[in-house]
């Protein structure tokens, strides 16, 4: 090629802080009229930080912005709109209880000479402008009723309604069915062809090396590699995206911080199977767990592994058979499913997990309560000497004890109460959604330890986790779960955290 054209977006040296925490480190990334340009990386490497950079919402960003070569102020998002560019967030802006053409028409709708909205006309506009991009939504169906799928089309067709020509898609296809998605790629792939300058955001990786023409892997706030789509392998753009060393990644693995994987468990019994058992309306999958194994459940974002094991928590309803040593259950209830020896310890310790204006002893006590309270009185004392033995035994530190209000612990501590919690009720099976999200790094390995412990006494876990490194050291196998269904498992010691990105990025019927 002969003198590339000038770059649609050039955005030169961005850095970006929040409260004096920098979280993107002088980034440049490029996008050019006609292209579909994908960036990825990790939870938290700065992608949607970068995109609402260009899409104008900070104006405190450092670095340099140019449009065609224009240094461009991008200090609001008006300012960002009116130079043609446009965000699709993860987080969609649309009002659900108007409808789609009164959405698509938001803030600049067309007037009647008496200066009220036409509807009429804006009815009219909407349907030239949904035909015109092939999009079967109606323009009078209610944005809130409308599918996933339906309210992605319609920002899209919001966003290019304003005549961008630079649009950018937040993880588009998370919350997608592969029909849907389909559409998305087609619509896609057209608009480029038409010459708008597109920034694709995306997990699944396969997707990313079909569609894009250049990709764009963000680390930690830096650009970790920029080139031509088919200049990566999936399995190399995600070493790359982990930050992999190619030889030697599995023996830096094993030495770190958080410790070697725990040994096989071989021939324990199975605590828990799985019988073409899986959260209704999904496929179903088959899974055995042994006493003292840990396994870990590995999915994106929207792989519907949460349904999956709160399914087996009875937290959802659920179709197919689950065993427990052997005999068929069948879980009404988290209170059921508790009482047969299957506990979760949700994600949301702070909505879901814990009591948080309740001192940590009555929240260690809270599934053990009713029955103490049948004795009343009698068993108090009891109590009290089991919740203070808990708090030692997690080594949960609370600066008045067992009276210290939870929402005064840090994020470890009180993990640690919700794990005293599960393990004061006995368990056969515990199922651990995020175990130490938010939590810092030495109460991660802490965590780790109590997990393990547990394990060792015969327990068998469930560890549901987006931190690949977290899998592969606290687990002995990792399940893949995509679209709600185990589709594979493996051994941990027998993959890097890039291999199993790469596994768990092939998103099924794609
Ligand atoms: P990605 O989209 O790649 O997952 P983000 O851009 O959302 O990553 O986040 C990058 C980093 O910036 C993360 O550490 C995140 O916690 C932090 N961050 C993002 N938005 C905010 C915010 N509004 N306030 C404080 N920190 C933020
Ligand atoms: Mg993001």
């Amino acid at each position: 090629m002969l003198d590339a054209p000038e770059a649609r977006v050039s955005m030169r040296g961005v850095r970006k802080s929040f409260f004096g925490n920098e979280v993107l480190h002088g980034v440049d990334f490029e996008v050019r009229a006609g292209q579909v340009h994908g960036l990825v990386g990790h939870n938290g490497a700065g992608k949607s930080t970068l995109m609402k950079v260009l899409g104008g919402l900070y104006s405190d960003y450092r670095g340099e912005v140019f449009l065609d070569g224009q240094r461009a102020p991008l200090t609001s998002p008006g300012e960002a709109l009116r130079l043609g560019v446009a965000v699709i967030y993860q987080e969609f802006a649309l009002i659900p209880h108007l409808d789609v053409a009164a959405n698509l028409a938001l803030g600049h709708e067309p007037r009647t000479r008496g200066g009220r909205i036409d509807r009429v006309k804006m009815r009219h506009s909407a349907q030239e402008l949904l035909t015109r991009l092939g999009f079967s939504v109606a323009p009078n169906a209610l944005v809130g009723e409308l599918s996933v799928a339906g309210q992605q089309l319609t920002e899209i067709a919001k966003a290019l309604s304003r005549e961008a020509s630079v649009l950018v898609m937040d993880e588009p296809t998370a919350r997608l069915a592969p029909a849907e998605r389909e559409t998305l790629f087609a619509v896609t792939r057209r608009l480029a062809a038409q010459g708008t300058a597109v920034v694709y955001i995306s997990h699944f990786l396969q997707e990313v090396l079909e569609i894009c023409d250049t990709v764009t892997v963000l680390r930690d706030g830096t650009v970790a590699a920029s080139r031509p789509a088919d200049r990566f392998t999936l399995s190399e753009l995600s070493r790359v995206i982990v930050g992999d060393k190619p030889a030697d990644a599995g023996d830096a693995r094993l030495a770190g911080a958080e410790g070697t994987p725990a040994p096989p468990v071989g021939a324990a019994p199975v605590v828990l199977r799985l019988d073409e058992f899986g959260p209704l309306g999904r496929e179903p999958s088959n899974l055995s767990l042994r006493a003292g194994e840990i396994l870990g459940v590995a999915g994106l974002v929207g792989s519907g592994r949460t349904s999956l094991v709160e399914a087996i928590c009875g937290a959802r309803r659920a179709n197919g058979v689950l065993k427990l040593d052997g005999v068929p259950a069948r879980f009404r209830s988290p209170a059921d499913a508790l009482k047969a020896g299957v506990v979760l310890v949700p994600e949301d310790r702070k909505n879901r997990g814990l009591v948080l204006v309740r001192p940590v002893g009555e929240n260690i006590a809270l599934s053990d309560l009713p029955r103490h309270s049948a004795l009343g009185l009698v068993r108090a004392a009891g109590l009290k000497a089991k919740v203070r033995a808990a708090m030692e035994r997690f080594d949960i530190r609370a600066a008045e004890g067992a009276g210290t209000q939870a929402s005064a612990l840090s994020g470890g501590n009180q993990q640690k109460v919700l794990l005293a919690r599960a393990a004061a009720t006995g368990p056969k099976v515990l199922v651990l959604d995020q175990p130490t999200a938010g939590v810092d790094v030495g109460a991660k390995a802490e965590i780790y330890r109590h997990i393990r412990a547990l394990a060792k006494t015969g327990v068998a876990c469930l560890v549901v986790s987006d931190e690949l490194e977290e899998l592969l050291t606290l687990c002995q196998r990792v399940a893949i779960v995509s679209e709600g269904r185990v589709v594979q498992e493996h051994s941990a010691a027998s993959l890097t955290p890039g291999e199993l990105l790469a596994l768990m990025s092939v998103k099924e019927g794609a």
